[in-house]
């Protein structure tokens, strides 16, 4: 579970986030949705402080990750992250690119790492290419190595910005298939997407952002389908 209270992010004199606060409780699946550079990035890098936010707390299962006392290596660890980039290690196989950080961050031994990467290249539907490169895969294979790589390392909650915007249409619904599958086997998820399909069918809750707050807030069919902020119907009506 994470629980976001008063989040504040600037760039210089640039107010990025202006006073964010929502929850995720466990199992959840909450999708983010607004216009471009309304800060839903800037969000979840703050989530796992890849930005230090300038005000307010980020709990991750009840610990203050904000607190300078916290170990945020350990923090990090419990969080899972997937980019519109892939960014896998292009120098090293599929199996490779899911046991490195469990071998170094984890310290499993190598069998055990092998194992777990196993598993989840099984999760993603690409046991069968284990040995493959990245440069030998589609794109949305990719994505689907960078989910299992992510998976590998046990987190308690998964964020996701923008996974399938990279990719060829024909690739986009493999990997929402996976992102669906996680979500029925009840992980926590944060996802930042413009796939309104996938907010409307998956999400427990959708959250609108604009301008570095949250707009609305709630079920999918309330946001998606009878929204009563005006700027929501009008970024709605932009993008569906
Ligand atoms: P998009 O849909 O295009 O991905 P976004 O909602 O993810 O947009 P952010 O990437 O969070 O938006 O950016 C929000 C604002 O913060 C933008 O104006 C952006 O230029 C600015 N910004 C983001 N990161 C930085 C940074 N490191 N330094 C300065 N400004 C930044
Ligand atoms: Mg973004």
């Amino acid at each position: 579970a994470i629980e976001i209270q008063g989040l504040h992010k600037s760039f210089g004199p640039l107010e990025v986030l202006r006073g964010i606060d929502f929850s995720i409780s466990p199992g959840e699946v909450v999708c983010v949705i607004g216009p471009s550079g309304s800060g839903k990035s800037t969000l979840l890098r703050c989530a796992n402080l890849l930005e230090q936010p300038t005000a307010g707390r980020v709990l991750v299962s009840g610990v203050d990750i904000t607190d300078p006392d916290v170990d945020i290596d350990r923090v990090r660890r419990r969080i899972g992250m997937v980019y519109q980039q892939f960014n896998l290690f292009p120098h090293l196989n599929v199996l490779k690119n899911l046991t490195v950080a469990q071998r170094k961050v984890l310290k499993r031994g190598q069998a055990e790492a092998d194992r777990v990467a196993r598993e989840n290249l099984a999760r993603v539907g690409l046991a069968d290419k284990e040995r493959s490169f990245p440069a030998q895969l589609s794109g949305g294979q990719q994505q689907r190595v960078a989910i299992a790589r992510a998976l590998a390392m046990g987190p308690e909650l998964m964020l996701f910005d923008e996974p399938t915007s990279a990719l060829d249409p024909e690739l986009v619904g493999d990997v929402l298939r996976v992102m669906r599958g996680l979500a029925d086997d009840g992980m926590t998820m944060m996802v930042v997407t413009h796939e309104m399909g996938f907010a409307r069918d998956v999400a427990d809750r959708v959250v609108f952002m604009d301008g570095g707050v949250v707009v609305e807030e709630g079920a999918p069919e309330e946001v998606l389908g009878n929204p009563r902020q005006a700027r929501t119907r009008s970024f709605l009506a932009r993008v569906i």
